[in-house]
């Protein structure tokens, strides 16, 4: 899991204790949360830019709060990385994501695949493929329905278990994508290592592409280097039709962002399909 926690606070920084204690009631509301069924699953679509139409979704969690309301994930994720809870919620969500997707494709709707994201500690639990092929089968969803977004630095922290289990899930039929790509550790030698099928352009470099010319050089460095080693390609993070027209003119033709649509429940996910979107 991510090191930007608990773990380097001093002993007797003052912010310690209102982090800890943040992040004791983090955990035990979401116990909660999860018994009370309070966690709830959006879905972002993912759409080619030329067309317009969706090519899939991103399976996004969010906590239906009692008191607080929706509270984006942002707010309580990073504060459950070290814990057990983070493998329980994105189990949750995985079979949550795998349950609609498997009901949308047997209702005759075309949603592409569904991207779910992984935490470190699913990744590095040896049992991953095993629980993974479990949801598959309950579920009825098949694993070309399923694509697993993964940080570089979550890889890098334990290569040597990690890139098995990627390819274990590659040979079940899953895809792989690299989110949040070039922010992390550069893993450039293990990406032709890794069972990869697409790279996520970061939206950091995609917000301030029109503007700032390093952030467009960054992205045509991502796009050729996607050419290159033959991965697909999706920008994150995209908002305005100026930055649709610069990453088209880069080569980048799929993204996320959102000018194409906010994630939303999966009942407002559904009016899109059934519009043939
Ligand atoms: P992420 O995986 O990088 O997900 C993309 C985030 O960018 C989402 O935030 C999405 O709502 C937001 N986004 C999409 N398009 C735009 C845009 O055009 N502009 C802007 N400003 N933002 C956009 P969200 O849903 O708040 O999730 C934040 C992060 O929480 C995710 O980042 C991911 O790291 C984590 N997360 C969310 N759901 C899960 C989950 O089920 N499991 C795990 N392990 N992490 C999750
Ligand atoms: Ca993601
Ligand atoms: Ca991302
Ligand atoms: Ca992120």
């Amino acid at each position: 899991a991510k090191r930007k926690g608990g773990a380097r606070y001093k002993l007797f920084d003052p912010s310690m204790s209102e982090y800890a204690f943040n992040r004791m009631e983090t955990e035990a509301g979401l116990r909660k949360a999860i018994e009370n069924r309070e966690l709830e699953v959006y879905y972002q679509p993912q759409v080619d830019m030329n067309s317009g139409r969706l090519t899939g979704t991103e399976a996004l969690v969010r906590w239906q709060h009692p008191e607080k309301g929706l509270v984006m994930p942002g707010a309580f994720i990073p504060l459950i990385e070290e814990s057990r809870l983070i493998v329980d919620i994105g189990e949750y969500v995985l079979r949550e994501a795998c349950r609609v997707q498997a009901a949308w494709c047997r209702a005759g709707y075309e949603p592409g695949r569904v991207s779910v994201n992984l935490a470190g500690a699913q990744l590095h639990d040896s049992g991953l493929d095993r629980i993974i092929a479990r949801i598959l089968t309950e579920t009825g969803c098949k694993p070309e329905w399923l694509e697993l977004e993964v940080t570089e630095g979550f890889i890098m922290e334990d290569p040597a278990a990690s890139v098995p289990m990627l390819k274990r899930l590659r040979d079940m039929g899953i895809s792989l994508a690299i989110d949040d790509f070039g922010t992390g550790y550069s893993s450039l030698a293990y990406l032709k290592r890794l069972p990869v099928s697409r790279l996520k352009i970061d939206q950091s470099f995609v917000r301030n592409s029109v503007m700032d010319p390093d952030d467009a050089v960054i992205i045509e460095a991502i796009i050729a280097l996607a050419g290159k080693l033959k991965l697909g390609l999706i920008a994150e993070g995209v908002e305005t039709h100026n930055q649709t027209e610069l990453l088209l003119e880069l080569g980048c033709d799929q993204a996320q962002g959102y000018l194409y649509g906010r994630p939303v429940p999966h009942q407002e996910l559904e009016l899109m399909l059934k519009s043939g979107r």
